[in-house]
C-alpha cells in the first residue's frame, strides 16, 4: 500500500484556486469586514456566472438542496411532483421537505434521463409539476418535457446540479424550464467549496427568490413570505470567482480522461458506455460504465470490490435508487414494477474516478483491471 503506484483513486477530486490569489481576495474581504449578505464579491460573483454560463437570472446559494427547496417554494409548488429515481437523494429530499408527494416516473436506458411517456402517464390531478434530473450532466429531453407541461399546465423545475456549463444546440442547458438549480457541492465540476443557485427567466422571479434567500426580507421592515436563510457568503463568493477562470481548462482536461476511458473500453465485451448527444457540449462530470454480468462474466458488485481491492475507489451513482430508501419504498410508485429500467441501471452501473488533475497512470489502473476482470 506504500507503494505509490497503488496510491489510493478517489471518483472525484476537488479542483481548487491557486491560493495565492484566494488570499488577496480574503485581505480583501478582512479588510472590509463585509463578510455575507450580498457583499461586493456575491455581487460579481453572481454576474460574472449569469455571464459565463449564458443565462438571464441567478442567485447564489449556501448550497444545492437548499436551492431547490426554495426553487419549490418560489412556485409555490404543491399536491404530487413527478421525479426521477435514478439522482441523489436530495432530488426527492427537496420535496418531501415541501410538504409534496413525489410521484416516480422511469428513465430511459439511453442517458438515465427521466422518461417523457412515462410522465405523462404519471400524471393525475393533483400534479402540479415535474421536476426532472440532467443526470451525469445528460440533458432531459427538454423539448418534449415542455410540450407535456404546456399541455397540462405543469411546473418544470430541474435539477441540474451535476450540469454547470453544459450547452444544447448552443445554448445553456440551464435556459429551459422554469427554474434549474445547480449545486457548487465540492465534489461537482464547478465548486465554491458548498454552494448551490437557482437560474430564472425574469427579473421579478429573481428578486422574490433573493427574498426567500434572506428570510423573505425584501427590506429593514418588510417579510414578503416566510422565507429561510440559504445565503452564499463572501468567501465562497470570491473562492467561486477564482474557480470561473479555471473552468474552461478543466473542461478541457476531463474530456481527455473521457476519451481515453471510451477509446479503451469499447471494445469490452458486456461493459455498456454512455453516449453522448451530438448536439450536447458536455462537462465529463462523470465516467459512468453498465456491467451486464451475463456478457461480462463478472457482477456489477464484483468488479466494484475488484477495483476496491486495487485501490480505485469508483462509486455506484445511483445506487441504492432514490425510490428504493426506506423514507419512499412504501409510495405506489415506488415499486420496482413501475421502475424497471432504472432499478436494472442502477444494479449496473459503476461511476470510474474522473477529474482534471488525474494521472494518466491512474486511468490506466481502472481500466486494467476492467479488462483483466480479476
Ligand atoms: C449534488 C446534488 C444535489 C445536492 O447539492 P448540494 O449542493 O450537495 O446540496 C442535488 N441533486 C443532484 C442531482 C446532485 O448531484
Amino acid at each position: 500500500m506504500s507503494n505509490k503506484n497503488n496510491k489510493p483513486i478517489y471518483v472525484t477530486s476537488p479542483s481548487l484556486p491557486p491560493l495565492k490569489e484566494f488570499i488577496t481576495y480574503l485581505e480583501q474581504i478582512w479588510e472590509s469586514k463585509w463578510i455575507t449578505n450580498d457583499g461586493s464579491f456575491h455581487q460579481k460573483f453572481e454576474k460574472k456566472l449569469a455571464e459565463f454560463l449564458g443565462v438571464k437570472y441567478i442567485s447564489l446559494f449556501t448550497n444545492g438542496t437548499l436551492a431547490l427547496i426554495t426553487a419549490l417554494q418560489e412556485l409555490k409548488i404543491t399536491g404530487e411532483v413527478i421525479t426521477t429515481p435514478y439522482s441523489f437523494v436530495a432530488s426527492t429530499h427537496a420535496l418531501w421537505w415541501n410538504g409534496i408527494k413525489p410521484v416516480f416516473a422511469d428513465i430511459e436506458p439511453e442517458y438515465c434521463t427521466i422518461d417523457p411517456e412515462r410522465i405523462e402517464a404519471a400524471i393525475t390531478a393533483k400534479t402540479t409539476a415535474i421536476v426532472p434530473v440532467h443526470v451525469y450532466g445528460n440533458p432531459c429531453n427538454v423539448e418534449k418535457i415542455q410540450d407535456i407541461a404546456d399541455k397540462y399546465g405543469l411546473k418544470v423545475i430541474y435539477d441540474a446540479a451535476p450540469a454547470f456549463g453544459v450547452e444544447k444546440n448552443g445554448n445553456s442547458i440551464l435556459n429551459y424550464g422554469d427554474l434549474s438549480v445547480l449545486s457548487f457541492h465540492a465534489t461537482k465540476t464547478f465548486n465554491t467549496i458548498e454552494g448551490g443557485a437557482v437560474i430564472c427567466l425574469d427579473e421579478k422571479t429573481k428578486k422574490r427568490i433573493d427574498y426567500l434567500k434572506n428570510f423573505g426580507f425584501a427590506d429593514e421592515t418588510t417579510v414578503v413570505a416566510p422565507g429561510i436563510n440559504a445565503k452564499m457568503n463572501e468567501l465562497q463568493a470570491a473562492y467561486g470567482l477564482l474557480q470561473l477562470k479555471m473552468f474552461d481548462e478543466q473542461i478541457a482536461k476531463r474530456k481527455i480522461v473521457d476519451d481515453t476511458y471510451r477509446e479503451s473500453l469499447k471494445d469490452v465485451a458486456g461493459i455498456r458506455l454512455l453516449q453522448i448527444n451530438v448536439r450536447v457540449k458536455h462537462n465529463y462530470s462523470y465516467f459512468p460504465i453498465l456491467v451486464d454480468q451475463e456478457k461480462y462474466g463478472l457482477s456489477r458488485d464484483d468488479l466494484y470490490q475488484e477495483l476496491k481491492k486495487h485501490n480505485i475507489f469508483g462509486r455506484r451513482y445511483y445506487y441504492p435508487l432514490i425510490s428504493n430508501f426506506s423514507a419512499y419504498k412504501g409510495l405506489d410508485s415506488a415499486k420496482s414494477e413501475n421502475l424497471p429500467i432504472a432499478n436494472r441501471i442502477s444494479e449496473q452501473v459503476i461511476c470510474l474516478p474522473i477529474y482534471p488533475d488525474i494521472d494518466k497512470n491512474d486511468i490506466f489502473r481502472s481500466i486494467d483491471v476492467i479488462t483483466a476482470k480479476k
